[in-house]
């Protein structure tokens, strides 16, 4: 089985449109392909047709901002009904928070002497909706920093000034109305979250206890014992396996779509669940 349940399009942060990453998704073939954006499923819209008639298995699907104990938490949520009225009220608070956010952000690097403006930054994301990579590539643009990352490492990035999630989701409101609207919640990329072993499985604890059922055993460009470790959580925890490249750009640091070792053995797959 060849799978990729996340990935990025222009509709977030990702620099390929829904349309090229569908095209991209049939080359290798994929048997099962996701497009999942940041709290939005308009890129996964405007290609839902096309995949349908070129028979694709194109899962819906979104990555979700949630907050859990002050840690900003992403569940990548496949398999849900687009037009579920859980679904549209999640997308409408998440749009609302996100603008919020960018307001806020701004503000905050305003004190600290950085002048970026709403419409200098919508101007450079065009029509997706507005995250803190956008926020980095204007600073880059206006001189402020060196690179993206230098804008991450000390304005945007965990704990640091422009970091702001409080009008995220919670986690497990986030998770149930993923389920309400008939989809699956798998939380991303487990081993991003900078916690101890313990709090990451108080997370999954609370995560299951919500309804959730997966988790992303193989994120992107990641060591075997990362994937070794993620794994006996899941079978620990009876949680169902995903596997995503988390694919923004081509010729950066992670792997391109679809390019992915298989998911182990020992865990049962996310697809499963699909029906
Ligand atoms: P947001 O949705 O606005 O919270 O932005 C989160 C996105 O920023 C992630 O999905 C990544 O694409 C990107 N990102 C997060 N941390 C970093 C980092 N340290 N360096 C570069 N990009 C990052
Ligand atoms: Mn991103
Ligand atoms: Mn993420
Ligand atoms: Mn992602």
């Amino acid at each position: 089985m060849k799978v990729d349940l996340h990935t990025h399009s222009t509709a977030s942060d990702g620099v390929l449109s829904a349309d090229e990453l569908i095209q991209i998704a049939t080359d290798k073939p994929l048997d099962y392909f996701s497009i999942t954006d940041h709290d939005t499923i308009t890129g996964y819209l405007s290609v839902r047709e096309k995949a349908k008639a070129i028979g694709m298995n194109l899962i819906a699907g979104l990555e979700l901002s949630t907050l859990w104990n002050g840690i900003g938490v992403h569940i990548v949520g496949p398999n849900f009904e687009p037009t579920h009225s859980a679904m549209a009220h999640l997308l409408q608070h998440q749009t609302d928070a996100r603008i919020a956010r960018t307001d806020t952000i701004l503000q905050k690097l305003a004190k600290i002497g950085f002048e970026l403006s709403l419409s200098e930054l919508q101007s450079s994301v065009g029509k997706g909706v507005i995250g803190r990579p956008h926020i980095a590539q204007l600073m880059v643009e206006k001189g402020y920093v060196k690179g993206t990352n230098q804008a991450f490492k000390k304005y945007l990035g965990n704990g640091k000034i422009g970091d702001v999630k409080n009008g995220w989701i919670s986690l497990s409101d986030g998770v149930k109305a993923i389920r309400e609207s008939g989809g699956v919640a798998v939380i991303a990329h487990p081993n991003h979250y900078n916690v101890t072993r313990t709090k990451l499985l108080r997370l999954v604890d609370e995560f299951i206890g919500a309804g959730g059922q997966g988790i992303e055993v193989i994120s992107g460009k990641q060591h075997r014992d990362v994937t070794d470790k993620i794994a006996t959580i899941a079978t620990d925890k009876g949680l169902y396996a995903s596997i995503g490249s988390d694919f923004h750009r081509p010729l950066s640091f992670g792997v391109g779509v679809g390019e992915l070792p298989p998911l182990p053995d020992s865990v049962p797959p996310i697809w499963e669940l699909f029906h």
